[in-house]
């Protein structure tokens, strides 16, 4: 089907439904392009517990979908669908999905956020938010005077270690090399830290769980091969995360990472009427209340450009 919208998202986590309140409330009927994941990653996360407004634990799909509903009382349009190309360079802007819909836009709000990279290991997936995070700030105060693990070694790693050693009993990196490839700041701020150590060329060899909860990890000295067994309810994955920006590559201007790179302080790209809001555009300060903040702006700055050039 052929269809053409005045505001095109592409995305459905709180960057994109977010956008979607805000591009509908100011009259520019937006379409919602959803992806494979409806609502985003926190519908990943049961216990919600620092986004503004709620003051018991919340489940991220809740939240989501209450946003999702936000937007289509106003009037947005959801497609359930993937957005497999995108041509930016021409006008309107052409989007095509995996279902074979042509969608055409005057703006598009890119807003398919970041997916985290994951080890791989077998129960991995299943003990996420049950002992395994890939969010300090999300998850940390889950195990205030526990002892946790963190598994990395790049600036994610010891970031998340040093956030982990403000509320954890003690901190342990393990590390496949036998230093970090983190900025010397960071690193020196986290030998600084008593509660925090380092376990040298090591990877993670498996996650130990009982009753469904993470028990133990083990690790393998990749030298010697010997594996040591280490009692925790908490590892945290932080070897970065992954831009869903593929599909744009060649067409706005991406950081060495992969990441959007917007004018300062604003969602536009260098392509005018091309929008990035949420994670996709943001490094490090990966939160619900951010990407829903940077939704709204995205929106407001869209309509400004479709007004602006009518
Ligand atoms: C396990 C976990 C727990 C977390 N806990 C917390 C927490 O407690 N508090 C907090 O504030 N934050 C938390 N976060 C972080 C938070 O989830 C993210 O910062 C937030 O979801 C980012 O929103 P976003 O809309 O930018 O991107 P995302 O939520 O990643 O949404 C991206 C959207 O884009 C869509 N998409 C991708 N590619 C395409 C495509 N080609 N076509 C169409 N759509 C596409 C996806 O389907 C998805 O809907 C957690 C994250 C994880 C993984």
């Amino acid at each position: 089907m052929n269809r053409h919208h005045e505001v095109v998202i592409i995305g459905s986590g709180p960057a994109g439904y977010s956008a979607g309140i805000y591009a509908a409330r100011n009259g520019n009927k937006p379409l919602i392009i959803t992806g494979m994941e409806f609502g985003g990653q926190i519908t990943k996360s049961f216990d919600l517990e620092n986004y503004p407004g709620f003051t018991e634990k919340i489940d991220g799909l809740y939240l989501t979908e209450q946003m999702r509903k936000q937007a289509e009382i106003f009037g947005a349009e959801i497609l359930a669908d993937t957005v497999v190309e995108a041509d930016l360079k021409n006008r309107p802007f052409t989007l095509k999905t995996e279902n074979g819909d042509v969608v055409t836009a005057d703006a598009v709000i890119i807003a398919t956020g970041a997916s985290c990279r994951t080890l791989g290991l077998s129960n991995e997936k299943a003990l996420t938010g049950h002992g395994v995070s890939y969010c300090a700030t999300c998850d940390g105060f889950f195990f205030r005077d526990k002892e946790v693990f963190v598994v990395g070694g790049g600036n994610t790693a010891v970031y998340e270690a040093l956030h982990l050693s403000t509320v954890c009993k003690k901190v342990t990196v393990i590390h496949r090399r036998d230093h970090f490839t983190a900025e010397n700041i960071n690193q020196k701020h986290f030998f600084d830290m008593s509660n925090c150590s380092v376990i040298w060329n090591s990877t993670l060899e498996e996650i130990v769980e009982k009753d469904g909860k993470v028990s133990a990890v083990k690790v393998k000295n990749v030298q010697t091969g010997d594996v040591t067994e280490y009692a925790t309810e908490g590892v945290f994955i932080a070897i970065g995360n992954k831009p869903n920006t593929d599909i744009f590559a060649g067409q706005i201007k991406l950081d060495d990472a992969g990441y959007i790179q917007t004018k300062p302080n604003l969602c536009a790209t260098e392509v005018e009427g091309v929008f990035a809001a949420g994670d996709v555009k943001n490094p490090h300060f990966k939160q619900v209340v951010i990407a829903a903040a940077s939704g709204a702006q995205a929106a407001m700055e869209a309509t400004e450009y479709l007004l602006s050039n009518k």
